[in-house]
């Protein structure tokens, strides 16, 4: 097991973890929390009730929720579907989303009491998921120059090797020059800087770039998260936030 804090100050909790198990799913609606998310809670000490997970689907729709969405993905079913983002401006309620390579991205501005996350696989990172999730915030209080992103671990560019059909696609979401910094060869082999994608997506919205942080953790590198790449099914990491 291993986890990490993002950030813990005065006003944010923020974090990633394996879980002692990496299950974060249930099976049917009906089911009881996972062991990961009760030990989370405890661990917290936020009730299950105040945690929300979405059905992830690796695209760019993201949902501003709040408490009476509590539960939904851990305790309850929910109508989340197909959301890779969550945001609020609510107090106590931890947004969640799994992650076994993708980027977990932090989205906060702790002076209006807005924050986000993100799941973001290379399709999201090269889409408007971020135009989306900085959007959403601003209709809430969050004012551009004000909004931090922290990028959590996720797969390296040192690790993540990908084909040619995912270059294809940057290339219409990309200019030339930013895909030079985004892509890299070594022995014959091509390699995408997911971690850089997502910079330069949010440099697009004007987010200053004192403002984003990453973690420079890999979860194919680190044996103790879980990996797709390296063969884990059905386990994840989780990556949270939460204003206190
Ligand atoms: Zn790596």
């Amino acid at each position: 097991m291993k986890e990490t804090s993002i950030i813990n100050n005065q006003t944010l909790l923020a974090g990633f973890t394996s879980g002692k198990y990496g299950i974060w799913s249930r099976n049917e609606p009906q089911d009881p929390p996972t062991d990961d998310y009760k030990a989370l809670s405890r661990k917290l000490d936020a009730p299950l009730s105040r945690f929300i997970r979405p059905y992830q689907a690796g695209g760019d729709k993201v949902e501003i929720v709040s408490s009476d969405k509590g539960g939904s993905g851990v305790i309850k079913d929910n109508d989340l579907r197909k959301v890779d983002g969550l945001i609020t401006a609510e107090k106590g309620l931890v947004l969640s989303i799994i992650a076994a390579d993708c980027v977990p991205v932090f989205l906060y501005d702790a002076s209006a009491g807005v924050i986000g996350i993100l799941h973001c696989g290379w399709r999201s990172a090269s889409g408007d998921i971020i135009r989306t999730a900085v959007e959403r915030m601003r209709t809430i209080g969050a004012s551009t120059p004000d909004i931090n992103i922290a990028i959590g671990p996720h797969i390296c560019k040192n690790c993540y090797e990908v084909g040619e059909d995912v270059r294809k696609e940057y290339a219409g979401a990309f200019s030339e020059k930013t895909l030079q910094k985004l892509f890299s060869i070594r022995n014959k082999k091509l390699y995408l800087d997911l971690s850089a994608a997502i910079k330069a997506k949010a440099a697009a919205e004007n987010i200053p770039v004192d403002n984003i942080s990453d973690s420079n953790m890999c979860t194919f590198c680190e044996p103790e998260f879980y990996s797709y790449r390296r063969g884990d099914r059905g386990k994840q990491n989780l990556a949270y936030i939460m204003l206190k």
